[in-house]
């Protein structure tokens, strides 16, 4: 099989039909052999109908449905380890990607031997405020972090190597640096597709507020389960040493004043309060995300997903 397309999507019962025929069209046109897997994330419209129907048209449509909403990575992890073609092509479903690009990206990967292209969306037609601008910024970030010189990391539109998408693991909201991910599997060949994209044409954004909070915490994390997960002390006896020598600077600081200057009591100072619960209370936090960070990686049900039902699987 050349190539399977993973969908995943919540509450999405409108552009469903749409975008299946739009896929199979392009499908046919190329003479690829394909399968789309279709992750309904515990919609509550009738998505799942939707796609039942559309797989007993075409049984080429297979689908997995999970009883509640899990999020997007999720729904990417259980569809990568279902496929079966030898690229594995992901979109949004609701036709804000444009399957017209599936063969440009089938090619970069069979001919140019790419293990991993992500599209980019150069022209971007999402609100400017709350979605293009930090976008920049969050991509920004992510380029420094990683190394990697992406434009858009968060495309929703991305093909695979199969064995990239074997190897890998997306959870929590990881969805938004699997490059990054990629990457430090060892998958060096990471490729960039300027592709179009449209306005969303029904429904709305599936990603409110949070998406800003989660997505710096998961780049926290990545960075610290792939740096430092086998060497936590060069990270965190570096943080320890530097608070440790800050605390000390303003100690002996308030002693010196203390002796030599003033009459104020060390403890009087305001400052001396705040210093010292900062640094206490940052590094626990820290040190307790972290910790909480590695026994939920070792925890075995870590990427048990309820589902409730599988077309075509
Ligand atoms: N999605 C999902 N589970 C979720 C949230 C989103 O499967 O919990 C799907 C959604 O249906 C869509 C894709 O992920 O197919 C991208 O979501 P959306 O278009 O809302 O994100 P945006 O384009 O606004 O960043
Ligand atoms: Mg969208």
């Amino acid at each position: 099989m050349d190539i399977s397309v993973v969908i995943p999507l919540f509450n999405e019962e409108e552009s469903l039909p749409e975008l299946f025929a739009w896929i199979e069209k392009v499908m046919a046109e190329n003479n690829f052999s394909y399968e789309i897997i279709a992750i309904n994330d515990g919609s509550r419209d009738n998505s799942w109908e939707v796609i039942r129907k559309e797989s007993e048209r075409n049984p080429l449509i297979k689908g997995i449905s999970f009883q509640r909403n899990y999020g997007k990575s999720p729904a990417l992890n259980v569809a990568f380890e279902a496929a079966k073609g030898n690229v594995i092509i992901t979109m949004d479903a609701d036709l804000q990607d444009s399957p017209d690009e599936i063969p440009g990206l089938y090619k970069m990967i069979v001919e140019d031997g790419y293990d991993l292209v992500s599209g980019w969306k150069q022209k971007r037609y999402d609100p400017v405020f709350s979605k293009n601008i930090p976008s920049k910024f969050f991509n920004g970030v992510t380029r420094r972090v990683s190394g990697l010189q992406l434009n858009d990391f968060n495309c929703g539109l991305k093909a695979y190597k199969r064995k990239v998408v074997k190897s890998i693991e997306v959870y929590g909201e990881m969805h938004r640096y699997i490059p990054v991910i990629a990457k430090w599997a060892g998958f060096e060949k990471i490729g960039e597709k300027s592709v179009k994209h449209q306005e969303r044409k029904y429904g709305v954004t599936k990603f409110g507020w949070e998406r800003f909070v989660n997505g710096f915490l998961d780049l926290m994390s990545i960075v610290f389960i792939t740096k430092f997960a086998r060497r936590p002390m060069h990270l965190f006896g570096l943080l320890g040493s530097l608070s440790f020598f800050v605390g000390f600077i303003i100690l002996m600081w308030l002693s010196i004043s203390k002796l030599f200057f003033s009459t104020l009591g060390i403890a009087d100072r305001p400052i001396f309060y705040f210093g010292i619960l900062a640094i206490i209370i940052g590094a626990q936090m820290f040190l307790t995300g972290f910790l909480g960070e590695l026994i939920s990686r070792s925890a075995p049900e870590r990427n048990d997903y309820k589902i409730g039902e599988k077309i075509g699987l």
